[in-house]
């Protein structure tokens, strides 16, 4: 099964990428985490887009579209992947066109004032990639691997409200672009009652 994840930046799009990875056995693919793994690595693509990310802007389509690519072409993906983070604009919604075919496309809501809450709120392991928030910390270490959480550069409050712009802009026009495939479900709830949702529509 080859899924899209469409939704704002903290809508919940990574919290339930990880569970229909775990459910159906199949990739999941944050282009988000690619590029902040090449920070962290300081590779020449990192040192390109770390100021980028920082700002809340979008990737350059060329550069995202190759990494996808690259990405959709291992092995692994050849049953199937959840894309958690691409495509965000038309282009490489169209780009994705010639390099594989989707089955389903996911579209995550949530309300732009409980996104800037959650956002604000959440914590981030650089080592294993678990997302948290403070409510559900006694203190600010990876349940799963004990190491110190972050807040990311981009969940600061000056950065969140140009992310949620640049997804009305340009990423928001994907929905009309997948109307065929595409079903809507609410993030109001808890993880696990979006991910019922999700269930219904894929089984
Ligand atoms: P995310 O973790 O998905 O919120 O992504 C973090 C940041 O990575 C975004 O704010 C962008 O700067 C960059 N990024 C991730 N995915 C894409 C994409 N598909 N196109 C362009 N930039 C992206």
């Amino acid at each position: 099964m080859k899924i899209i994840l469409l939704g704002a930046p903290g809508s919940g799009k990574g919290t339930l990428a990880k569970k229909i990875s775990k459910e159906y056995n199949i990739p999941q693919i944050s282009t988000g985490d690619m590029f902040r793994t090449c920070v962290k690595e300081e590779s020449e693509l990192g040192k390109k887009v770390k100021s980028i990310m920082e700002s809340g802007a979008l990737v350059p389509d060329e550069v995202t579209i190759e990494i996808v690519k690259d990405r959709l072409s291992k092995v692994d993906c050849k049953n199937g992947f959840i894309l958690d983070g691409f495509p965000r604009t038309i282009s490489q919604g169209e780009a994705l066109e010639n390099i594989s075919q989707i089955d389903k496309v996911i579209l995550v809501e949530l309300d732009n004032d409980i996104i800037i809450d959650r956002l604000s709120s959440r914590r981030t392991c650089p080592n294993c990639g678990e997302i948290y928030s403070l409510s559900e910390l006694e203190n600010e270490v990876c349940k799963k691997c004990n190491s110190n959480l972050i807040q990311r550069d981009d969940d600061k409050p000056e950065t969140i409200k140009h992310r949620l712009e640049v997804y009305e802009k340009s990423t928001a026009p994907l929905i009309n672009f997948y109307s065929d495939k595409l079903v809507k479900v609410s993030s109001s709830g808890t993880p696990e009652e979006t991910f019922e949702q999700v269930k219904a529509f894929l089984n």
